[in-house]
Parts: C-alpha cells; structure tokens; sequence
C-alpha cells in the first residue's frame, strides 16, 4: 500500500492523480490532500477518499469547510504550515506535487527534507530552484518521478541505458493554439482563444503558457536539472499532434521515444506505481488512425518565451527563479485583461534586463528572488 499525500488535489493533475488512486484502491491510500479555495469539489474528495489530514488556502476557508463536514471530519489545516504538514506526515510514503507556480516550492521541499518520495508536477520547484533540490533529492536518499509528459517519456526512454550514452534530449512541443497563427494577429488574440489548447487539457495557468511557448521554457530548465543535462543537449522540436512525448538520442545514432494518446493519466500512473506499469483507462493509440507525425523547430520569433528560458538558464543561477515570477506576473495580469498576449514575454524580458543575477545557499534565497522579479514586474506593470 503506498501512502499519498496529494498537494494541490483539485486541479487538473490532482483530479486525475485520484482517477488512478479510485482505480486502483489496492494500491494507494490517501492520507493527506491539499487545496486552493475550491472547497466543494475538496468535500467530495474527502467523502470518497477520507484522508485524514486536509488543507486550505486561509483559516476562514478551512472554517467554512469545517461547517461543510459535520460528520467525521479530517483534521483542517491551512496555509503554508498545513501544505507542509500534508508534505511531511509521518504515514505519507509519496507526496503528489500538483500546486500550480512557485508556491509548490516551500513544501515540495519540506516533503524531499522529510525523506518522502515525490511524483513532481510543479515544473516550478525545479525551475526556480533546481540545483538545491536535486542536492536535497541526493542527500535525503529520495526519489523524484517525473509528472510533466514529456519528463516522464524522457525518464522512460532512459531506462536501461546509461546516461553517459545520451547525446541529446529531444522535448516535443505541441506549438498551443498559435502555432500556425499570422504573427500580426498574435497582439490581438482573446483570452478564451489562448485557453483553447488543441491538445491537452490542463489548469489555465499552464494553457497560457503553453499558448506563449513559456512552458516549452519551463520545461528545458526543468529538464536541466532533472536530468543532469547541459542546456546545450536539450532540444525541443514542435510536433503538432502530441503523440511522440518526447526522445532520447544516444551517441549511437538510435533515438528512443515514448508515445500515446495525450493524457495525463498515463505519466501520472507511471510516476505513482513505477517501475510498475498500471491500466490507466487512457485510449490506446491507433496510429492507423493517425494522418501523419509532423517535427518542426520552434519560431523563435513568434515565440520569444523559449529563447528567455535558454538565456535564463545560462545566467546566474536566480534568473530562472526571476523569469518564473515574472511569467506569472504577466500571465495574471493577460487572464485579468492588464495587457496583451503579445506583452507577455515583453514584461518577463524587461524583469529579467533589471535583475542581476547571483547563486542560491538555501530555499529561502530562492524565495526572495521570486519575490523580487515578482515586485519588479508589478511595478514594470504599474509603469506601461
Ligand atoms: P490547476 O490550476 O488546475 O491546479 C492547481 C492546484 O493547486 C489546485 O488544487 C489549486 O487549488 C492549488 N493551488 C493553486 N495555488 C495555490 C497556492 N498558492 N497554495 C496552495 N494551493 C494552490 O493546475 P494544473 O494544471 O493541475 O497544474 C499543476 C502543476 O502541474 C503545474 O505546475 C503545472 O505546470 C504542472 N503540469 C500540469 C499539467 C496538466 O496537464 N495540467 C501537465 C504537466 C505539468
Ligand atoms: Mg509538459
């Protein structure tokens, strides 16, 4: 029986996290579950899987869902201590890190230093803070599993292989609903059309980061360091259909890729029950039925997102920390209507023109140059 703690339970990786644990009751207990504000879909989650341990945003709403549950209620905690006591329980054996942004940082590594294993979601605890994690990963003797698919078809064309043998990763992109977009009509784009993502279905967050190619950015930095490779050996390749996850090149010539049908439940299931492999209810893939397989490289131009995450990556170890802030800057205020999609990677480029960037010794560095791009681009924001 593995123990989950599952941070971040009602968004689109919590929910599908529980679709795997409902189908495989056998396996999984939840012990612990964390959430926003969304405290309807939380009570029925905690009605159908019980855990003992819940959090809350805030002490109002953990009040309110109190009064929600009138009957053998969980312990209700909130704030950052209940996100780090559903982390770190004793009876927790893996922690499912599904907080959206760098708030998934502070108990994502309170759950490593408790010596838990962590199938990770939140691309923002490595990016913000890679190299102090995996140090942490190294010196608690845990487990990190990928959850981002193209992560976890990496982690699965790397099996068996030797990492010395790899010559290159090869992440594919779907290229979000603007990838055949004229570049003069990009300025004007709405926000449902940057929601509408043509292949996945996912927290809105990460759709406008997809639409911006900012979480192909997000993704290379998290590659990084998940798997010890130099930026110059992580390509990305745009494949429209989403069905090639992503590859491993080895010095051999031979490219090993993982595929399937976009659905997060797979790489989900696979970081939960690895090196075991469950039904996970996703369709199987028909490749007859397929028109074609397309690659091509990403435009830079159109999208300049990819290339700030590259030159965040080569300069000092905050400003991935600072490119990360103010992206959710600026995706915030593109949801809310404050600028333009097109805006987007100006704000996060200017943000990162002002900050000079040094190394991290602990998290708490890490916390304070988020909080510094994150002020640098509201006020950058208050100033246009
Ligand atoms: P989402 O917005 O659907 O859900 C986020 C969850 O985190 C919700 O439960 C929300 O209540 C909680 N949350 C948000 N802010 C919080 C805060 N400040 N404190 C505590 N809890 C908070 O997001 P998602 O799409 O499920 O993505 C979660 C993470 O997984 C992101 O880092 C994303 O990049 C990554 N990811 C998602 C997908 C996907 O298909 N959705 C794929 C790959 C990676
Ligand atoms: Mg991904």
């Amino acid at each position: 029986m593995k123990r989950l703690g599952i941070l971040g339970s009602t968004g689109s990786i919590g929910v599908s996290t529980l679709e795997i644990v409902a189908a495989h009751r056998d396996r999984f207990e939840v012990v612990a579950l964390t959430a926003g504000s969304n405290l309807e879909l939380l009570k029925s989650q905690i009605e159908e899987f019980s855990p003992r341990l819940v959090a809350v945003a805030s002490e109002d709403l953990a009040r309110d869902l109190g009064e929600m549950l009138p009957f053998g209620r969980p312990e209700i905690l909130c704030g950052v201590p209940g996100l780090i006591a559903a982390a770190t329980a004793a009876d927790i054996d893996m922690v499912v890190a599904a907080i959206v942004g760098a708030a998934g940082l502070v108990p994502t590594a309170a759950a490593i230093k408790a010596g838990k294993d962590v199938a990770l979601a939140n691309k923002e605890t490595l990016v913000t803070a890679g190299r102090l994690i995996m140090e942490m990963v190294a010196e608690n003797g845990v487990s990190l599993y990928p959850v981002d698919s193209e992560h976890s078809a990496v982690f699965q064309s790397l099996q068996g292989h030797r990492a010395r043998d790899v010559k290159r990763i090869i992440l594919t992109a779907s290229g979000g609903p603007f990838l055949n977009y004229p570049p003069d009509k990009l300025a004007q784009v709405s926000v449902t059309d940057a929601l509408n993502h043509p292949n996945w279905s996912m927290g809105r967050k990460i759709t406008i980061d997809s639409a911006t190619m900012m979480n192909k950015g997000l993704e290379v930095i998290e590659a990084r360091w998940l798997f010890d490779m130099p930026a110059e050996k992580i390509a990305v390749n745009i494949h429209p259909q989403s069905i090639i996850h992503s590859m491993v090149e080895y010095v051999d010539g031979c490219v090993m890729a993982q595929l399937g049908v976009p659905d997060m439940k797979a790489p989900i299931a696979y970081a939960l029950t690895y090196p075991e492999r469950v039904p996970t209810g996703v369709k199987p893939l028909d490749l007859t039925a397929l028109s074609g397989l397309s690659f091509f490289n990403p435009d830079h131009e159109r999208f300049p997102a990819l290339r700030l995450a590259y030159r965040a990556l080569e300069s000092g170890e905050s400003m991935p920390a600072v490119l990360n802030a103010a992206n959710e800057v600026a995706v915030e205020a593109f949801l809310t209507g404050r600028i333009r999609f097109t805006e987007i990677p100006v704000l996060i480029e200017r943000t990162m023109a002002a900050h000079d960037p040094h190394s991290f010794a602990t998290i708490e560095d890490v916390l304070v140059a988020d909080r510094w791009g994150r002020g640098k681009a509201r006020e950058l924001l208050e100033n246009t």
